[in-house]
């Protein structure tokens, strides 16, 4: 939106209006029923951390361990792949900022996708976990599937013609 304002010495000044900008690039690609999409919104309190045009962090509500952070981007998808770049670009940078104000030495940075791999939530999110010790933060059980050289070949053969 614009409008019109006399100054002082009655030159006509064009203004743009930051709330009517800001609410649109906000709340454009949200959806009614995320309970995320609520956050960004305000519908639903939280802990915000950090705030931009595109990106929302804020605490989580059942941490893994103390300092569980989560970054979202202000775009409602269930899978990273459906994130528009400019999303992506703009929501690493402030998982970076709140990792390093919590000052954390040894930390996970995690994204779900798919109820088969842990994700509850089905609005795109990256967790900042903390890892103080063995016991909380996350455990990564990770059992390598030793594929022959040919079957590794053939997967990078399959993903590379699909670039
Ligand atoms: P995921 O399993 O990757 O989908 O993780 C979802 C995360 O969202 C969990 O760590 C939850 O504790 C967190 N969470 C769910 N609801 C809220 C909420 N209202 N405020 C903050 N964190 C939440
Ligand atoms: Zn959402």
């Amino acid at each position: 939106m614009h409008f019109f304002v006399r100054t002082p010495l009655l030159r006509p000044v064009l203004l743009r209006s930051s709330f009517s900008k800001r609410t649109m690039s906000t709340h454009n690609h949200l959806s009614d029923d995320c309970i995320f999409c609520k956050i960004i919104k305000g519908n639903i309190p939280s802990m915000k951390l950090v705030e931009t045009d595109k990106t929302f962090s804020f605490m989580d509500i059942d941490p893994l361990s103390e300092g569980h952070m989560l970054v979202i981007p202000k775009y409602h998808a269930e899978f990273f792949h459906q994130v528009p770049d400019e999303y992506l670009a703009d929501a690493l940078p402030v998982a970076k900022k709140i990792a390093a104000a919590a000052k954390l030495d040894q930390y996970n940075v995690l994204q779900n996708n798919g109820k088969l791999a842990n994700q509850a939530v089905p609005h795109v999110h990256f967790h900042v976990i903390p890892k103080p010790n063995e016991e909380t933060g996350l455990g990564v059980r990770w059992k390598p599937i030793k594929p022959s050289q040919d079957a590794l070949k053939a997967k990078y053969e399959e993903v590379k013609g699909n670039l």
